[in-house]
């Protein structure tokens, strides 16, 4: 079989469900990667962020490389592409498309083979725990209320879910006595029993953090994801010397994995198949992290796609269900797995069982 199309498509405007108790975003974008082959079996892939300057570099720099290519070998067109590109200083682009392919690659292997992708990349789990972060406002919306907050906790919780996730550090100057609040009213919303987590998005300084986290320890924090500038390895050691909340990173690659866990870093490591390099990226991580007894993690969007690697692997605990981006894979995808009880159980269709609706990117796609 060979690759005779590698394809970026962006798409705006797609309709999807609003927040619970707020009337926008009601659209999304989405950038998917298509890879078709010979044999008539095409492979979907998707940046989690969407950013237009993929585009580009997948159909006039990256396509190139990999059409003509046998799309069962991931790791034979990631060592072509790396090996041929002259534009690395690109760095996080380059990953981010890589992503994209990969992803789509083990899709058509999937297909071809018979099997998910779970099953490809070892069947651990028959079901892995989800979270669902929700609560960020997007674009020029009104940053939630705490009551606003606490509402819309609750009634996730009332739908099924188990452990939920918000973002705190956002203030203009982030002010951890605010966040405090903030978690605290949702605690009180959804009672003892459900987990709650925090994310910092990268936006905090070590004493900030180590603020936030003497003052929400009570609280009963299930993890405290990237609090800190730049995911700094050492300044994400000092914090877990000083907090029992553990410490998850690697959503964002601003270091690499074996940074964060040589540096013992992080209690959790958190890869992305969509933005890190693929579902071959990420096995490999999480070999890495089965060596230092660090269990992997999700974050920042894309679930329905890293389940399967994360319920795959040994040491997958957690995905993430982003309640925005979550809405937007049901707008987008025919079928998409649903989380039921605190719990998501991945595809078993061929390759990733994730499918763009019939006409979606004719429709909504435009030009870059
Ligand atoms: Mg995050």
């Amino acid at each position: 079989m060979i690759i005779t199309k590698v394809r970026a498509h962006h798409l705006r405007g797609i309709p999807m469900q609003s927040p619970p108790f707020r009337e926008k975003p009601d659209r999304t974008r989405a950038l998917l990667i298509e890879v078709g082959t010979d044999e008539g079996l095409t492979g979907w892939g998707i940046h989690g962020y969407a950013h237009k300057s993929i585009v580009s570099f997948v159909n006039e720099y990256v396509a190139p490389l990999v059409v003509g290519q046998d799309p069962l070998r991931p790791a034979r067109i990631q060592n072509a592409i790396r090996a041929n590109l002259t534009v690395r200083h690109l760095g996080a682009t380059l990953t981010n498309a890589l992503s994209g392919i990969d992803v789509a690659l083990w899709d058509i292997k999937g297909q071809s083979t018979g099997l998910s992708v779970h099953t490809l990349l070892g069947g651990a789990h028959d079901r892995i725990p989800v979270y669902i972060t929700h609560g960020a406002a997007y674009d020029d919306a009104p940053v939630y209320s705490v009551d606003e907050l606490a509402r819309e906790a609750k009634h996730l919780v009332e739908l099924g879910n188990t452990h939920i996730k918000n973002t705190v550090g956002r203030q203009a100057v982030p002010d951890p006595d605010d966040d405090y609040v903030r978690m605290a009213a949702i605690r009180e919303a959804v009672g003892p029993d459900v987990q709650i987590a925090m994310d910092g998005n990268c936006r905090m300084t070590l004493p900030q953090t180590v603020r936030l986290c003497r003052l929400t320890e009570e609280l009963n924090i299930s993890f405290l994801e990237e609090p800190i500038l730049h995911n700094d390895p050492d300044l994400l050691r000092r914090l877990r010397s000083q907090t029992t909340i553990p410490i998850a990173a690697g959503a964002n690659h601003l270091h690499s994995a074996k940074d964060l866990l040589v540096a013992e870093a992080v209690d959790i490591i958190q890869p992305n198949v969509c933005n890190d390099a693929g579902y071959t990226a990420g096995l490999g991580i999480a070999e890495l992290a089965e060596a230092f007894n660090v269990p992997l993690g999700h974050g920042n969007g894309s679930g329905p796609h890293n389940v399967a690697l994360q319920a795959g692997v040994r040491n997958g605990k957690i995905i993430e269900y982003h309640f925005h981006k979550w809405m937007a894979y049901n707008a987008i995808f025919e079928s998409t797995p649903q989380p039921e009880n605190g719990f998501l159980t991945p595809s078993s269709e061929p390759g990733t069982g994730l499918r763009p609706r019939d006409g979606l990117v004719a429709e909504y796609e435009v030009d870059v």
